[in-house]
């Protein structure tokens, strides 16, 4: 189809998700057709850099081609299987084991899903279950945090703490509350050290879980870093309280690693950058690179045995779906852990994420620059009315999305979160001098909205 048409067959057919589909009629689609390392190249031939990997995803870029071989392998062999009622497959139970042995704390069994919102529904649905199989239904609700982001399912959706995913959805369900944001440029009082934020955050924990009653809270859900809420690094020493007022009430934890997992913080696991000890672990994204849809839940023998015993007397653990552990994208994820070995992908984070963190730290004296954060492969600049006060600006003013906007035209696709945060998530292959040519094509992008906004 040629480029025009394929525009209008878009606009006449498509529902976009996360767009404004008003302003997609005129302002149309960038249509990728190829992919090349840390770039795609779109219809009319143009490249960009893919500052996010996607969607903090696409961890091994565009064009691997081992694990094109690995799906067409594993099409030609067996393109379909599943693992219900002791139905089972070869890549199915590989990806189990290379994930429990990987994991950060001692696991003893993976589920496989197909998104990182399955994931998380699933770590949900296996609480409530197991606290059902214990005799206590009452343990039943589960904390998460505001501007945190588990997803869009109904469950999902309802553990992300964001307006946006709430509002004329009818969300979040019930049992399930939002503590404290641990944002501490945004959240963190003047003349509070970040330790101090960091306690205060546990201790507003602690309080709702009084205020709820220990016994009726069974989980507490956390990304390592909070991706889409904005890339916010928890402060200093907060997963320590956090977890010490867990253990105290005997809630779980569970740690969601769609983002952090498989070596974007500079660890294998964001649990290891920031020391969690997860009872379930949800992964997906980089796990197969994003070449297949493919996600996992991992939990202690703790979470497991109760699954186990309950299942045995109640005749099924009943829930699964169509694709878990669907045996081609198992056989792609399985390639992608193998050429993170075999390449070293943490020693690339190192070297390619110094770079990074380097390139976005120059920017903390530009006028519009509030905040500059990040760890390994992933940043973000936070852009503000007033580097004294913090300020915003006017939401109206679209600030972050406009320089998304002229970094595309420059070359660069990044993206803008509430708050005029500007995300940087590239691929984890990413080379040094890549960063250089990223970094340079934002500047320009910076540096033409700084012109609009200062006049
Ligand atoms: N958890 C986190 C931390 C995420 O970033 C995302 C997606 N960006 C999800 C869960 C949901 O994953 P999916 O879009 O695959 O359902």
């Amino acid at each position: 189809m040629v480029s025009n048409a394929l525009r209008d067959a878009d606009l006449s057919y498509t529902i976009h998700p996360y767009t404004n589909l008003v302003a997609h009629e005129t302002k149309g689609p960038l249509i990728a057709v190829r992919g090349e390392g840390v770039r795609v190249f779109d219809d009319k031939g143009k490249d960009y850099i893919e500052g996010m990997a996607g969607l903090w995803c696409a961890s091994l870029g565009f064009s691997e081609p081992r694990l094109a071989a690995a799906a067409a392998r594993q099409m030609a062999e067996l393109p379909f299987f599943h693992m219900f009622s002791h139905k089972s497959h070869e890549p199915g139970i590989r990806l189990s084991e290379e994930l429990v042995k990987r994991a950060p704390v001692p696991m003893a069994r993976a589920f496989f899903c197909n998104s990182g919102s399955e994931a998380n529904d699933t770590a949900i649905k296996m609480i409530w279950y197991i606290n059902n199989a214990l005799g206590r239904p009452q343990k039943k609700k589960i904390i998460a945090r505001k501007r945190a982001y588990h997803g869009v399912t109904v469950a999902s959706a309802s553990l992300t703490g964001l307006p946006a995913n709430h509002r004329d959805f009818d969300l979040p369900i019930a049992n399930i509350l939002h503590t404290s944001s641990p944002d501490y440029y945004r959240e963190g009082k003047p003349g509070e050290s970040e330790e101090a934020f960091a306690k205060r955050c546990a201790d507003e924990l602690e309080a709702m879980i009084l205020a709820e009653d220990p016994n009726t809270v069974a989980a507490f859900f956390a990304e390592p870093i909070m991706g889409a809420g904005g890339v916010v690094l928890p402060p200093k020493g907060y997963f320590e309280h956090i977890q010490a007022v867990l253990k105290k009430y005997d809630i779980l934890l569970v740690a969601d690693e769609v983002i952090c997992g498989f070596g974007r913080t500079g660890q294998y696991w964001g649990s290891q950058t920031f020391g969690l000890k997860p009872d379930i672990l949800t992964c997906a994204k980089a796990l197969s690179s994003a070449y297949m849809p493919i996600s996992a839940v991992l939990v202690t023998e703790e979470v497991y045995k109760p699954l186990r015993d309950n299942s045995g007397k109640i005749g099924t653990f009943g829930h699964g779906y169509t694709y878990s552990a669907h045996p081609v994208a198992a056989a792609v994820a399985l390639e992608t852990l193998a050429i993170y070995d075999e390449r070293d992908i943490l020693g690339n984070v190192a070297v390619s994420g110094a770079r990074l963190q380097e390139r976005l730290r120059s920017f903390a004296d530009h006028p519009l620059v509030g905040n500059v954060r990040g760890i390994g492969l992933i940043g973000a600049i936070e852009l503000v009315a007033d580097k004294a006060t913090h300020g915003a600006f006017p939401a109206s003013d679209a600030v972050g999305p406009r320089v998304v906007t002229k970094a595309e035209e420059a070359g660069v696709i990044l993206r803008a979160m509430a708050g005029d945060v500007v995300a940087f998530s590239p691929p984890l292959i990413i080379t040094p001098e890549e960063v250089d040519q990223m970094m340079d094509r934002f500047t320009v992008a910076l540096e033409a909205v700084t012109a609009e906004v200062l006049g």
